[in-house]
């Protein structure tokens, strides 16, 4: 089970206060997206829940344990970031089992993972290139066959499309969609992009300078936006 509970979440820069204080609920299986202007506290508060970055206070829960002072390779948790650093050396095979090599998981059952994590996102047969010769599709789908060789309680996304050209933005968005319905792991994403949060989202939290300013599903959220950020920000007819 893996309810994700972020309680009064705060963090401040020195006097510079970025979260006042953000409480949101994520049922298991679903998919929050955190949406908002550049500079709300979006990367800050995905940060926080993967443990990259310390809260000034409040707590985090998956799965009803607090995983607040858990390092991040203890929380379960895989991310996938906009620039999808790639080792260039390393065929798409071991890349995406790096991780697994690392905590010494032996040959056998790493090549297993490899492959299925990689059938999945449809790279099966990439697996001996070199990340050179993959186009961005395809390094993005190396990039995610990272996080989901880990087999996750939860999956972060920060913003992982946007340095993609508008057409393999939404096949990747289509892509991000199908392997949340095929694999039902919670999932929480960062974006701007309020296309891609409608979209997506089974929650939508919409974000203005460290605040929630409202927590809906996103038909919600068009149709009854709590205030007049949120609608213009959506685009809602209202
Ligand atoms: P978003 O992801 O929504 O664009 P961020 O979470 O990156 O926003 O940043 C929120 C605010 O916190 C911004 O004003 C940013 O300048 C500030 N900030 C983020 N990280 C730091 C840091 N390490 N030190 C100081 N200020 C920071
Ligand atoms: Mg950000």
């Amino acid at each position: 089970m893996a309810t994700l509970s972020i309680s009064n979440i705060r963090k401040s820069y020195g006097a510079l206060d970025v979260l006042h204080g953000i409480d949101i609920e994520l049922e298991d299986g679903g998919f929050l997206v955190l949406l908002g202007p550049s500079g709300c506290g979006k990367s800050t508060l995905l940060n926080i829940v993967a443990g990259l970055d310390d809260p000034s206070a409040g707590d985090v829960e998956i799965g009803g344990k607090s995983v607040i002072e858990l390092p991040p390779k203890d929380r379960n948790i895989a991310m996938v970031f906009q620039s999808y650093a790639l080792y260039p050396t390393m065929s798409v095979e071991r890349n995406i089992g790096f991780g697994l090599e690392m905590r010494g998981v032996e040959e056998g059952a790493r090549k297993t993972a490899v492959q299925q994590a990689a059938d999945v996102l449809q790279i099966g047969h990439l697996l001996d290139r070199k990340p050179a010769n993959l186009s961005g599709g395809q390094r993005q789908r190396v990039a995610m066959g990272r996080a989901l060789v880990r087999d996750p309680d939860l999956f972060l996304f920060d913003e992982p499309l946007s340095n993609l050209d508008a057409k393999l933005r939404v096949e990747m968005r289509t892509e991000i969609k199908r392997l949340h319905e095929r694999l039902g792991t919670s999932i929480v994403y960062v974006t701007h992009d309020q296309i891609e949060a409608m979209t997506l989202a089974t929650k939508v939290a919409v974000m203005r300078g460290g605040y929630v300013q409202q927590l809906a599903d996103p038909r919600t959220i068009y149709e009854r936006p709590a205030n007049i950020f949120v609608a213009s920000f959506i685009g809602s007819p209202s």
